[in-house]
């Protein structure tokens, strides 16, 4: 899912903000770089309450990078790898209606088509997120939290082998990727095509996808919020199987 929608989610289950929630909600996608990939830093909510669980100013941060994840199941479990009976998490299942027209708006091969319509589902979301409770303002607050941040980076040093994360280069960088405060189909799609050349070299069709953005929102606006419930119910429950110990 997309940064303001990880913010709203991680309101849903903590019942409040703070800049640890907005920085822990974000969290696992600000790390994944070259030498951190997408699945280590999705993996990686029981790791980091380990390391901060003995830090009471911090465990709201660690609380809310497991409401993102995968394992221990969080937002992106259920939006990218199952939800219900379905093939896959919701976002890849709304996507299945409009991966002919991904293919088409973003000029990619046939294969890449399933997974970047639900890219597409979840840009719709964000949208829809940002019309009920824009969050691009917590976003920038967190990341010019640089005494959190600097906290952040000392207590999680050790947190992967390949050496520092450096928070502060990362919430830079981000910021510059991803579009986090003025949220329209056409800024997600300009952002979109600017990672496309990035990631694959592939120029899309950008005033294509906009619309196909519009189109998404419109596919999820009767069921999103039931997906949001149900799941918020969830992620209570596995987190508090994690942190109930301590
Ligand atoms: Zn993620």
């Amino acid at each position: 899912m997309y940064p303001q929608t990880h913010v709203y989610f991680a309101e849903r289950v903590l019942g409040k903000t703070s800049d640890e929630i907005t920085l822990g909600s974000i969290f696992p996608d600000l790390i994944i770089s070259n030498t951190l990939d997408h699945t280590t830093a999705h993996h990686s909510g029981q790791k980091i309450f380990n390391l901060l669980k003995n830090h009471p100013n911090l465990i709201e941060f660690a609380k809310a990078v497991i409401t993102h994840g995968i394992e221990p199941h969080g937002l992106d479990y259920y939006g990218d790898e199952k939800y219900f009976d379905f093939e896959r998490g919701y976002c890849f299942e709304k996507g299945k209606a409009i991966i002919d027209e991904t293919i088409a708006a973003c000029n990619i091969p046939t294969r890449m088509g399933w997974w970047k319509s639900h890219n597409i589902i979840e840009m719709g979301i964000e949208l829809l997120v940002n019309d009920i409770k824009p969050c691009g303002s917590l976003i920038r607050q967190a990341f010019n939290n640089r005494k959190l941040i600097g906290t952040l980076d000392k207590h999680l040093m050790h947190f992967h082998c390949t050496g520092p994360i450096n928070l502060v280069q990362k919430t830079a960088f981000f910021a510059d990727y991803i579009e986090i405060d003025n949220i329209t189909e056409e800024t997600l799609a300009a952002k979109y095509e600017f990672q496309m050349i990035t990631k694959h070299n592939i120029l899309i069709n950008r005033k294509q996808v906009a619309c196909l953005i519009e189109k998404a929102a419109k596919s999820v606006t009767e069921d999103l919020d039931e997906f949001f419930d149900y799941t918020a119910e969830k992620v209570k429950e596995n987190l508090f199987a994690v942190t109930d110990r301590y």
